[in-house]
Parts: C-alpha cells; sequence; structure tokens
C-alpha cells in the first residue's frame, strides 16, 4: 500500500514522499493518522544526534484510527481510535512493573528504525527505509504501530490535543505527579518552559504545590506559565531567581527540562534538605554535572533522570483525558496545528520558539 511521509535524510529537510508500506507481522496495527505532535526527540534524531539510522520516518506522537489488525491481536479491532505512545516489548521485568520508558528493549522499540527481526515495514522503490520510530514513524498519513504502545481514545476528543499526550505532555505531568509526587503546598521551580516544563507547571498546580517557580529565557513562555498556573514567573539573567527562593524559604522540587550544567548547578543549591531535582532534558553535551557531593550528602538531596516521567501510557494518558475532560488540562493554550504539509515552518516555528507544541494534521 502506497501512503505519503515525511522521510529525513541527512542534513536535509524533511520531505513528504511516496513511500510503501508492507504486510503487518504479530502484534502490529495500522494506524490511518488524524494527527502528529511534533517533539524535540524528532528534532534530536533528525539532526543525527541519536543513534538512528537515515533515510528514516520520524514522529511520534501521534493520534489515529485502526483500519487494519496484524496476527496475535486480542486487544483493538479496526475502527479503534487510538493514541500512539513510545514503544516498550510488554513483557520484560521493567514493562511488568508499569516502567515501560526503561524496557529491556528500549533503544530497539523506539530508535533502531527496523523491527526486533531486523525488517521495516516501509520501502522506497525497493528499498527499505527506517521507520517503527517510537514504535510508530507517525509524521505519516499511515504508521504501523504495536499493542503494547496504543491507548484507545473516544471519538469526541480532538486528535490535535490529544497528540502530545503520547509523549511530551505526559512526560512533565507525570514527572511532577509520580517521580517527584510533591506534596501540595510544596514549593517547586521548573527550568524551561517549552511543551515538557509547562506540562509540569500544570500538574504541579493540579497537586496544589505552595509555590510554582517557572523559568525559561523567553518571557511570553514565562507569562504562558503564569497563565496555567506558575505563582513566580522569572526570566532567566533579568529577574533574581535566589532572591526569589530565599523569600519562600526554599524548594523541595526542581524539574529542569534543560539539561544545562550551569541550571542544574545552581538548581541544586536552591534545595531545601531531602529536596529532589529530576532532570528530564536530552542533554546537549556529555559535558558532567557539577553537583556538591557535600551538599549532596549533608542535605540527603535526591538527584534523578526520567524518560517518559516513568509513566506507563496505558494508565497515564487515561488519566490526562480525565483531568482534559475536566477543564484541568488547558492543552489548547500549548498546541498550534500545522497541515502536514508545512511540516518544514512547524519545525521552524518550533526552533524559533514562536510555537509550543505544533500538532501536524493529516486530515
Ligand atoms: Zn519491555
Ligand atoms: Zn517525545
Amino acid at each position: 500500500m502506497e501512503i505519503l511521509a515525511a522521510v529525513t535524510r541527512p542534513q536535509a529537510p524533511f520531505t513528504i514522499e511516496p513511500v510503501e508500506i508492507g504486510p503487518l507481522v504479530a502484534g502490529e496495527c495500522l494506524v490511518e493518522l488524524e494527527a502528529c505532535g511534533i517533539c524535540h526527540t524528532d528534532l534530536t534524531a533528525a539532526s543525527g544526534a541519536l543513534p538512528t539510522p537515515q533515510p528514516i520516518v520520524l514522529g511520534h506522537e501521534g493520534v489515529g484510527v485502526i483500519i487494519k489488525v496484524g496476527p496475535e491481536v486480542n486487544d483493538f479491532r479496526v475502527g479503534d481510535r487510538v493514541i500512539m505512545s513510545f514503544g516498550a516489548c510488554g513483557h520484560c521485568s521493567p514493562c511488568q512493573q508499569h516502567t515501560p520508558s526503561y524496557c529491556n528493549q528500549a533503544g530497539l522499540m523506539n530508535f533502531a528504525g527496523r523491527r526486533a527481526d531486523g525488517s521495516s515495514a516501509l520501502q522506497q522503490q525497493g528499498q527499505a527505509i527506517a521507520g517503527h520510530f517510537f514504535s510508530q514513524s507517525s509524521f505519516a498519513t499511515h504508521a504501523v504501530a504495536r499493542t503494547t504502545n496504543m491507548v484507545k481514545i473516544a471519538e469526541d476528543l480532538p486528535a490535535a490535543l490529544m497528540a502530545p499526550l503520547g509523549c511530551g505532555i505526559m512526560t512533565g505531568m507525570s514527572s511532577v505527579v509520580n517521580v517527584l509526587a510533591v506534596e501540595p503546598g510544596s514549593h517547586i521551580a521548573i527550568f524551561g518552559c517549552g511543551s515538557v516544563g509547562l506540562a509540569a507547571v500544570i500538574a504541579a498546580r493540579l497537586q496544589e504545590c505552595g509555590e510554582i517557580i517557572a523559568v525559561d529565557h523567553n518571557p511570553q513562555r514565562v507569562q504562558l506559565a503564569r497563565d496555567l498556573g506558575a505563582t513566580v514567573g522569572i526570566v532567566a539573567e533579568q529577574d533574581d531567581l535566589k532572591a526569589t527562593v530565599k523569600a519562600i524559604g526554599g524548594l523541595h522540587a526542581v524539574f529542569d527540562c534543560t539539561s544545562h550544567p550551569a541550571v542544574i548547578e545552581q538548581a541544586v543549591g536552591l534545595l531545601l534538605a531531602r529536596g529532589k531535582l529530576l532532570c528530564a532534558g536530552l542533554p546537549s553535551s556529555k559535558a558532567p554535572l557539577p553537583i556538591d557531593p557535600l551538599a549532596l550528602v549533608f542535605k540527603g538531596l535526591s538527584i534523578m533522570g526520567t524518560v517518559e516521567g516513568d509513566a506507563d501510557p496505558k494508565v497515564f494518558i487515561p488519566q490526562m483525558i480525565d483531568w482534559y475532560r475536566q477543564g484541568q488540562l488547558p492543552l489548547h493554550k500549548l498546541v498550534t496545528t500545522y497541515p502536514f504539509s508545512d511540516i518544514e515552518r512547524a519545525v521552524e516555528d518550533m526552533k524559533s520558539g514562536k510555537t509550543i507544541k505544533p500538532v501536524l494534521l493529516m486530515k
């Protein structure tokens, strides 16, 4: 079957081209896309910084309808509407313990560009091209997903707003709710107000944090964080973060989306005893983190990292949809939609900071 997909080649823009999609194997479904969000991991993979082969079809925040089911698929049928999240094998120990982002086969399921047997569902003129990115490759009119990474959703939910629940929004919210597990009344600072950081702000407000400090270079993003529930907005290198934190008596938790060593060093210094720092960003270099070992021990700090906020999408996506339906998750304030054909403009707007969360519409 011929589909249209945005193909990524080294040092080249995304180009939408006809691609052949082959037969499904056990545990796979063919999904006709309605929408797909663009996440920073797509751009990192496109830049060549991840061990992902090219040419490849990226995209890992897809929403659509199942139009075909492969062998050994029991829980899904044709016509089901699904959000596609990250890939996981479904049967290793981390998967069994509901922490699929640490699946023993996470690299294979998300970044290898192929199935476990080495094959790819995608080809062009007889030549295989890489796919199966996050077990989906959703920058396309159709994607091959697995039963392990699909979550059913209702007909009435808007595709454009549901798409980022598959990765970015889930990461920010679950980091605060499940990993930091912030207490009501506790003080948190969130460094970096992109979609992940802003989702964390929304979650911190839902968890009834006391002070919620949002920090970013971009004043518009800091203002948006204020609109979403941050009690204090700090424009980096302009406002005095240290004095602000001192005035509230210190921080119980820090959520960092920047992966910037200087930011992390500063954040550690602002934590109260037994405070927690959680890092969620993809580092732009392998520079070690400058953490004072004396403060680490004497303050009893916890310094942690997370993939996808440790979420189990099958549990946490329905939870986020409940919040959305209750009016507590204003996704429309984060999402800007683009026709699929405008993928390059969407990427440019994301890079320039004009758009928080671009979502491509395939229909
Ligand atoms: Zn697994
Ligand atoms: Zn992502």
